[in-house]
């Protein structure tokens, strides 16, 4: 018999979000993740989702892993099947749980049949197995209240099972679920945090990246493709849209004082991300912002900024302390990627003393100097599509 994987629905309660597209979101979402791991029948019933192998070729582990990326989710266990006789039960929980059982002190049996024909209740099953265990394994105490494991059995139509402990799902909402966004991408540690915590409420994404060559290097756009590889775990594939920057940014040095630079530089980046959005039907855009963190990041900044789009600008990390954003970053997995030294367009042009409090009026008369269309659309007209995909095997 082999290992199954099962999958407990996340915030599918919440009123409003209609269950079946959620479900079958979800389900979707976990096939397209789980086909380089084998062959799974993916299928649901009362709020658990079921992922089974078909064949003796499926790499459970790593599905395991694969599903604990996957949104809308929120906890995952594993079960082993065996024969539907109190006998197979207790034999499967004895070997299967074995470590678990050792390390624990207390424990109590929870069994669930759906199978009305299996001759005992579910109360009988738990009181069974349960007396059993604890004859078997005298370290152990019975604690229906707060024990430290607990024995799930579950008889269903074809067999019986033996769960183990469940784990942390990934959270959130199937992606697909909430529309499209356009994610500024740079290569620092916030936007990729940021990235994934819109992808988490059930948004796809469009990352969007701007490039300043000669004055940042091949490194540093590999680097940030490779922070989208490392979403993409999480995202599925990722278009990356790769913008050339340096001639903005070389006009900016000429028209404007330095200590406006980048506050004119986000402005122009918010007119060609909007333009993006628009290019690709998603509805708002996304960045790494932090209120207080850097001097382009004060309340007056973050206005200017949002003062060049009329877009939804979401900023999952506006009340975020930097540790946790660092924490958070270490637990989806871009933070080794993140604080590679590559310089980025950001830093290369950074003013000695940038504007902290800028008025909105202001910045809009120094960039009358500028012909902001015309740049904005050459640098649209530049534009690069760089698809990332989750493994090279992966179809467009
Ligand atoms: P990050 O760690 O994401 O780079 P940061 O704290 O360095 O953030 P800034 O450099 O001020 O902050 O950038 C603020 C936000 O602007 C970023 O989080 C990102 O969303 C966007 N951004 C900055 N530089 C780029 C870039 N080169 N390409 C795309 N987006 C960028
Ligand atoms: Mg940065």
């Amino acid at each position: 018999m082999q290992e199954i994987i099962l999958g407990k629905l996340g915030e599918v309660a919440l009123k409003g979000l209609n269950r079946h597209t959620f479900e079958e979101k979800l389900m979707t979402n976990l096939r397209r993740r789980l086909q380089y791991t084998g062959e799974f029948l993916i299928t649901s019933r009362q709020s658990t989702i079921y992922i089974e192998p078909k064949n003796e070729n499926c790499d459970i582990e790593a599905a395991y892993a694969a599903a604990k990326q996957v949104f809308g989710l929120a906890a995952v266990s594993r079960a082993m099947p065996c024969e539907k006789s109190k006998e197979a039960i207790l034999e499967t929980a004895k070997v299967y749980l074995r470590d678990e059982i050792m390390g624990a002190r207390s424990f109590k049996v929870e069994s669930k049949r759906s199978d009305k024909n299996f001759p005992m209740t579910s109360i009988q099953i738990s009181q069974w197995v349960g007396g059993e265990l604890n004859e078997a394994f005298p370290h152990l105490s019975v604690d229906v209240h707060k024990p430290e494991l607990t024995v799930h059995v579950e008889v269903r139509e074809n067999s019986a099972f033996v769960h183990r402990t469940a784990e942390k799902g990934a959270g959130g909402l199937p992606i697909g679920m909430g529309g499209i966004a356009v994610s500024l991408l740079s290569g620092g540690i916030d936007s990729p945090v940021s990235s994934w915590m819109i992808a988490k409420r059930g948004v796809s994404l469009e990352m969007v990246h701007f490039f300043s060559p000669p004055y940042t290097s091949p490194q540093a756009r590999a680097k940030v493709l490779k922070l989208a590889q490392e979403l993409t775990g999480w995202c599925g594939r990722l278009r990356v849209h790769i913008v050339p920057f340096t001639e903005i940014q070389e006009e900016i040095r000429r028209a404007v004082p330095e200590e406006y630079f980048t506050l004119i530089m986000r402005r122009f980046m918010m007119r060609i991300s909007e333009q993006v959005a628009r290019k690709t039907g998603a509805s708002a855009l996304v960045t790494g912002e932090s209120l207080g963190q850097v001097a382009s990041q004060t309340i007056e900044a973050i206005a200017c900024s949002g003062d060049a789009t009329s877009w939804p600008v979401l900023r999952p990390l506006i009340g975020m302390d930097k540790t946790d954003i660092v924490a958070l970053s270490r637990r989806i997995g871009t933070f080794d990627t993140s604080i590679l030294p590559y310089e980025d367009c950001c830093t290369v042009f950074t003013p000695r003393h940038p504007r902290t409090h800028p008025r909105v009026e202001d910045v809009r008369d120094l960039e009358a100097k500028m012909d902001v269309d015309a740049l904005v659309k050459k640098a649209m007209d530049g534009i690069e599509i760089v698809t990332v995909r989750y493994t090279s095997e992966e179809q467009a």
